[in-house]
């Protein structure tokens, strides 16, 4: 594990940059090369072995923010996610997963990996309890995303760790929801951590990329397949990304700080029925997610009364944009079913407590106060 003693701010500012030694400009310059000298060299760069100099510099920020040896940048959180977990499985091999997980890290496993032979499991809640009595003897890896996507259950990472290392499985979460400025998952024994860099390290939804953190020796066993898959992000993107993530400390905290005085908000709403945050005292998790993580996140999931048209509602918004995706530093707002978790069947959605009616709010960097009156505006165009 990387130790380094920086400050946060400091490590999103500076970690890893490529020093313009020619100009002395105070950005990293952007290699763009596809073809790189190799006579006399100790590495042979190319973009499809991750190793460009902005790749292995933005790689640097992100292991030192996830206290991990190493790190890979992806095209997109999908490439990532399906990269790592197919450098982790054979055929014949056995996967545990999550029951509350991604919709499409769930659509992966369930369209392609009968046609490997690699048999899944999804759990039936997210206690230890449900990991401990679903796993086989062919399980090889243990698969969590903790705020989970879009209710924001939080499971306890130490315990799936540990367990699943007295077992000798690898653990691997999608830590997309927290980033690692609010939750490190490498410090409470996780072996690899996923991105979707689109999201947070992104963070003004202009970039679609992936990430993925570990130990030396788990990113090299995702790098040797990796570069046979491809999957690698053009090095002008990498260069944003690097820019981008310069703001990430600063913007996570501005948004889990808006994000906390909307949930105590909407939970004081007549018109709201039910709030999904872990920040709120009455979540189920609210101590497990004080624990472990540092602030509660940005995002929040709500459902309104019946009196209210949530369709409706999302149209009527002026401010907030309804629109897929999330973690940019503008608010945005969607339903699950129409969007991250329409590829689920409607019972599977249901089974997974993804109503119609739920929405998903991602709490930009706005005035709370503006947040607030377009939500009001909204709310009174569409009562039923
Ligand atoms: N993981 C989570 C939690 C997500 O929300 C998403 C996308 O919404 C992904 C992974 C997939 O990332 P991408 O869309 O960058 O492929």
């Amino acid at each position: 594990m990387k130790n380094n003693n920086k400050g946060e701010n400091t490590i999103c500012t500076h970690e890893g940059e490529v020093v313009d030694k020619q100009f002395g400009g105070s950005v990293s310059p952007i290699f763009v090369s596809t073809s790189y000298e190799y006579i006399n060299k100790d590495i042979s760069r190319y973009p499809r072995y991750f190793n460009t100099p902005n790749q292995e510099a933005l790689c640097k920020k992100i292991s030192a923010l996830e206290c991990s040896e190493s790190a890979m940048i992806f095209g997109s959180g999908m490439a990532a996610i399906s990269t790592t977990l197919l450098a982790f499985l054979s055929s014949g091999d056995h996967i545990l997963l999550q029951k509350d997980i991604y919709g499409g890290t769930r659509n992966l496993v369930e369209a392609q990996f009968k046609r490997y032979n690699i048999d899944y499991t999804f759990t039936d809640d997210i206690d230890l309890k449900f990991f401990k009595s679903a796993i086989k003897k062919n399980t090889k890896v243990i698969y969590i995303e903790t705020p989970s996507n879009p209710l924001l259950k939080i499971v306890d990472i130490e315990k799936i760790a540990q367990f699943a290392k007295s077992k000798n499985i690898t653990t691997i979460i999608d830590n997309t929801f927290a980033t690692p400025i609010i939750q490190k998952p490498i410090l409470f024994g996780v072996d690899v951590v996923l991105h979707s860099a689109t999201k947070y390290f992104g963070g003004h939804s202009d970039i679609s990329a992936g990430a993925v953190a570990g130990s030396q020796a788990h990113i090299d066993k995702i790098w040797n397949l990796a570069k046979n898959l491809g999957g690698n992000l053009s090095d002008y993107s990498v260069w944003l990304l690097e820019r981008s993530m310069k703001t990430l400390s600063i913007r996570v905290k501005a948004q889990q700080k808006n994000a906390k005085r909307l949930a105590k908000y909407l939970s004081e709403s007549p018109f709201v029925k039910k709030v999904y945050y872990p920040g709120l005292k009455n979540h189920p998790n609210h101590n497990l997610a004080k624990k472990q993580m540092k602030g509660f996140g940005a995002m929040i999931s709500f459902e309104f009364i019946d009196k209210i048209d949530p369709s409706l509602f999302l149209t009527s918004l002026n401010l907030i944009k309804p629109s897929m995706s999330l973690a940019g530093v503008e608010s945005t707002m969607l339903s699950p079913a129409e969007t991250s978790h329409y590829l689920l069947t409607e019972k599977e959605r249901l089974s997974q407590g993804i109503t119609n009616e739920l929405i998903r709010f991602s709490v930009g960097i706005e005035n709370k106060k503006d947040i607030i009156m377009d939500i009001e505006h909204a709310i009174k165009l569409s009562i039923k």
